[in-house]
């Protein structure tokens, strides 16, 4: 059966893979409703925007007033929650943004979803959910043991991650207080295709290629739990579809790799599918750099409960993901050129003063 799905964000990096993967890959509807900020980009949803399934609005997930109008006029039966200021450097330099997109927009979202919902029949309010994407990093960070998992203390660290672990509380105070139907989803690191370089893997792939330095904050320690990012879309619209009411879901890769891992392994397949003479081996370009202030040292998920309940497997190994999002850039060096002849030059970024 067709269902209507408005997605917030997704013009960003997972967003415009969850719409890409709605439209590809169901029989669903889609609203995209992106602020087109630094990091939302239509080019990311150009292979989908001539369907008749699709559509895209521009408005800010904060003006109450426009959230209340678009819900109201789209009838969603799911509203997946993607927008947000998502880049941990830029928090540290800006976080005023972080609590205007990430809380203040969250709650927008929350009272525009939760007045549309209660005019709704009760087997369509059965039905709906508001699904609210979140991040790992709400749990603060790791010792050399152990795992995230939906049970785990909050303890977030960085203006980033403060702010997405306020939006959360806040999508489960409107679950328990309201009734709204409501799944968050916390995951660990994506990478893959469409991703903004500012981020590790695609600013070490596109300095790789073009032989600049590749910086590496601290001595390249941090680990992640590393996911191709269309595993994550397949676990966020199953999530969105089936969650049940109230519910989390910790959803990560099994791909637990060091910071300076990641970024070897970048360089041998850049060494091999875009072999560069005058630039030589690219693992002589790495310089290691001043540490990102508050660095949380390790990030790794129990995945097992979504695994159990709703049959979702990540089908990337980071071998197989690297080499696709590797390829991918390489391929799409109109897509990246575009990006990087904007807004973003790709200057180091959060270095307290
Ligand atoms: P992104 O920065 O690539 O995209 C964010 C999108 O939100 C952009 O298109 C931007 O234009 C839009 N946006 C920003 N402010 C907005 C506003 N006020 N109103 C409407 N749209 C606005 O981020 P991403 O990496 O795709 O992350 C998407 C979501 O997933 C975020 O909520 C993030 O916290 C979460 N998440 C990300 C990761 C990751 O590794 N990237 C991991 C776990 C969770």
């Amino acid at each position: 059966m067709s269902k209507r799905f408005l997605v917030t964000g997704g013009a960003g990096f997972i967003g415009s893979a969850v719409a890409r993967m709605l439209v590809r890959e169901t029989p669903h509807q889609v609203l995209v409703v992106d602020k087109l900020t630094y990091a939302g980009n239509l080019d990311s949803l150009k292979p989908v925007a001539n369907s008749p399934r699709y559509r895209f609005e521009q408005a800010d997930v904060a003006d109450l007033d426009r959230m209340r109008a678009l819900v109201e006029a789209y009838e969603p039966d799911v509203v997946m929650h993607l927008a947000a200021e998502s880049h941990v450097d830029r928090s540290i330099d800006g976080p005023g943004e972080f609590v205007q997109t990430n809380v203040v927009g969250t709650f927008a979202l929350l009272q525009a979803a939760l007045g549309y919902w209660r005019g709704l029949s009760p087997e369509r309010q059965a039905a709906f959910r508001f699904h609210h994407i979140s991040t790992d990093e709400v749990f603060g960070s790791l010792g050399e043991e152990g795992f995230f998992h939906e049970e785990y203390p909050y303890q977030p660290t960085s203006p980033y991650s403060a702010s997405k672990a306020a939006s959360d509380h806040f999508v489960r105070a409107w679950h328990h207080t309201y009734g709204l139907p409501t799944v968050v989803t916390n995951c660990s690191n994506n990478y893959g295709p469409y991703h903004f370089p500012e981020k590790l893997i695609p600013l070490i792939i596109l300095n790789a290629l073009e032989g600049k330095p590749l910086p590496v904050y601290g001595k390249g320690e941090n680990v992640r739990d590393w996911l191709f990012v269309d595993d994550h879309a397949r676990a966020l619209i199953l999530a969105a579809e089936c969650g049940e009411p109230g519910a989390t879901y910790a959803i990560g890769g099994h791909n637990e790799r060091k910071n300076i891992d990641v970024v070897r392994g970048i360089c041998a397949l850049i060494d091999e599918l875009a072999p560069n003479a005058a630039i030589g081996p690219r693992e002589a370009l790495i310089s290691f750099v001043t540490d990102r202030p508050g660095h949380d040292l390790r990030y790794a998920i129990d995945a097992s409960k979504i695994e159990r309940e709703l049959g979702w497997r990540p089908a990337e190994t980071f071998e197989t993901g690297l080499r696709k999002t590797v390829e991918w850039y390489l391929e799409n060096r109109d897509w990246w050129e575009r990006v990087r002849s904007g807004v973003y030059r790709g200057e180091r970024l959060g270095i307290v003063a």
